[in-house]
């Protein structure tokens, strides 16, 4: 995706929220050392950061200053309906960050990600019996675009999208995966800015892009594959979605030496 290609309108809410949140580029030795440095106050370095309910507490942005300001969120419709907020749950330096369209009816209940039958097998494919060795609890994060579930399941619509993409791009920014997949449709098409559809968005590595004024540009590669829910509709789609799992475990392998090591153990 180019940057000539990206709509203006997500560009902006970008842009804006990297000001609000600040930038980074982690590095290897952040994840294998030391705590990741905070994320800067908005407006650290200048002195005109606007007030705004998505900005990152003063002293830095975290996880949980995330998952408390989408709690108390009321920036789309969204939150009429919503039992509990979901922002997203697992380990805070992963090797993968999923993200997938938004929460069903058990996460909403629960207030966690794919926790439903959709979630049970992703949580399968994920880990793959070993041979991927992905999980929520070890070495990913999950989290959606949308952080509110749409009612009935509905797709959410671009206006409740670009109200709470801002919110994922600091979780981005806070985890700085090795690598992101985008589950879905809405993840894909959101987070590369494209009017293509999954189908052909799928199994073809991308570049997720970000800027900040203190740090400069960002990129972490980004895989399209089929949602969960999809396959548990159509078995057909397990096979090229095994396909895209391989792809990611050989990206993994590349990126990261510790993977490396588990992957080339567990042969596949
Ligand atoms: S979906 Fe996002 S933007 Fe909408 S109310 Fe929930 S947290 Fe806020």
């Amino acid at each position: 995706m180019t940057v000539e290609n990206k709509d203006s309108a997500a560009r902006f809410l970008d842009l804006t929220a990297d000001y609000l949140a600040g930038g980074y580029r982690r590095n290897r030795e952040d994840r294998a050392g030391s705590p990741p440095p905070a994320e800067p106050a908005p407006g650290e370095g200048t002195n005109t950061a606007p007030p705004s309910p998505i900005a990152p507490a003063a002293g830095g942005d975290s996880l949980e200053s995330v998952a408390a300001d989408v709690a108390r969120c009321e920036r789309c419709g969204l939150c009429g309906g919503r039992t509990n907020t979901v922002p997203g749950e697992g380990v805070p330096r992963p090797l993968v960050m999923v993200i997938g369209e938004g929460p069903g009816a058990d996460e909403d209940a629960t207030g966690r990600p794919f926790v439903g039958r959709a979630g049970q097998l992703l949580d399968r494919m994920l880990d793959s019996r070993g041979r991927i060795g992905l999980s929520r609890n070890v070495n990913c994060y999950i989290a959606n675009v949308v952080k509110c579930r749409p009612p009935g399941n509905r797709n959410p619509q671009p206006d409740e999208i670009a109200a709470c993409v801002p919110f994922l791009i600091r979780q981005i920014k806070l985890l700085h995966p090795r690598i992101i997949l985008a589950a879905g449709n809405t993840a894909a098409k959101t987070l590369l800015e494209s009017t293509e559809g999954i189908t052909r968005l799928r199994g073809r590595f991308a570049e997720f892009t970000g800027t900040s004024l203190t740090r400069g540009e960002f990129s972490i590669p980004l895989l399209p594959t089929f949602h969960p829910s999809a396959l548990l509709r159509d078995e057909s789609l397990k096979a090229p979605v095994w396909e895209d799992l391989k792809q990611l475990r050989a990206k993994l392998a590349a990126l990261d030496e510790d993977y490396a090591a588990l992957a080339a153990g567990r042969p596949l």
